[in-house]
């Protein structure tokens, strides 16, 4: 049997994964160009750390956004690049599976299977939904006719859907998810401390220090960055209550759009969900404290996946299998 591998093309994170290898690409979704003849500088996690930083003739290039692609041509180099990295052979071409939103447009998913293609996979490079990749990467039993529910809170987006009999019923996509913690983190220091930080500084301290839920133990953080008065470095002290309020707004905001979502769907399915719980995936579902969050606004039982980054590729990759 063939190679096969399974691609979740994310706005910030493009992982690859290959049966009994596991996981071999991990990188942000990110490639830097020379201007000049168009060559491929760096790709993933060196791209990223070029950003903000390249002089005139390098470009670092996003080729996604909001979980559809944006720059196609720059995508397809990217693709290429990663899928070189599960093998070395030019001449195979690999099974591909490509993740794309349950929302995307035909036009968006032969954007996807085009950049696949140009990459270097075999034709056809097959597609399967998120929220399906997911629920299946988490172990769901998504083939019953229960009402499963999936949040996948990704960097750009959060896609909740509703699944049952193995496909979609409802869904809804709202542009609130990690980054926008980020900013809110970075705005708070801004207005309450006049303290200027970059997203990198507001990143790690949301992954290391803000919790939805409050605390038993609640603590103070010191964040360095530049005072906006003076232009010199500055360190302040804030507690992490001040920080969970800092992301309020898009937490809440995730969990109207949930709310949102459920009004859509049939009530049978709502009351399935509301039985079975709610799964939580993505890079934004390791935020401490929002599976408490989500159990306390919507009633019902919330788990976070395991792994819940990888979760979306895991279940492509079984579903290639299936083939
Ligand atoms: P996408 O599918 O959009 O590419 P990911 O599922 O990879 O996104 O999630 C990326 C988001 O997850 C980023 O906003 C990142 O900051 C966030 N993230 C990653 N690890 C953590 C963590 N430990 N705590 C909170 N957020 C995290
Ligand atoms: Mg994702």
């Amino acid at each position: 049997m063939s190679l096969g591998v399974a691609v979740d093309l994310g706005t910030a994170n493009t992982v690859t994964y290959v049966r009994g290898r596991g996981v071999v690409v991990d990188e942000p979704s990110a490639i830097a160009i020379n201007r000049r003849d168009g060559g491929i500088v760096a790709v993933g996690t060196a791209a990223k750390q070029m950003q903000g930083r390249t002089p005139g003739h390098l470009e670092v290039l996003c080729p996604l956004e909001d979980g559809t692609v944006a720059n196609l041509i720059a995508c397809e180099k990217m693709l290429r690049v990663f899928l070189r990295r599960v093998s070395e052979r030019r001449w195979w071409r690999p099974r591909v599976v490509v993740c794309v939103p349950s929302r995307a447009t035909e036009l968006g998913r032969h954007a996807v299977q085009e950049a696949a293609e140009f990459a270097g996979a075999r034709k056809p490079v097959h597609l399967i939904e998120e929220p399906v990749a997911a629920a299946i990467g988490t172990g769901m039993p998504i083939g019953s006719a229960l009402g499963n529910l999936v949040v996948d809170v990704g960097g750009g987006t959060t896609e909740v859907a509703v699944l049952s009999l193995g496909g979609v019923v409802a869904s809804a996509s709202v542009r609130i998810a990690g980054n926008h913690f980020d900013q809110a983190i970075m705005a708070f220091c801004r207005k309450e401390y006049g303290l200027g930080i970059g997203q990198g500084t507001a990143e790690y301290v949301k992954s290391r220090y803000v919790c939805a839920w409050p605390l038993r133990k609640e603590g103070c953080v010191d964040i360095r960055g530049v005072d906006q008065a003076t232009g010199s470095p500055k360190t302040i002290t804030v507690s992490t209550v001040e920080l969970r309020e800092a992301i309020e707004e898009p937490v809440s905001g995730i969990c109207d759009a949930v709310r949102d979502t459920l009004e859509a769907t049939p009530p049978e399915l709502v009351a399935d969900a509301s039985n079975q719980g709610l799964v939580l995936t993505g890079g934004g579902a390791l935020l401490l404290g929002l599976d408490r969050r989500f159990a306390y606004e919507l009633g019902f039982p919330v788990r976070v996946a395991r792994e819940p980054r990888h979760s979306v590729v895991r279940g492509a990759a079984a579903y290639l299998e299936t083939f």
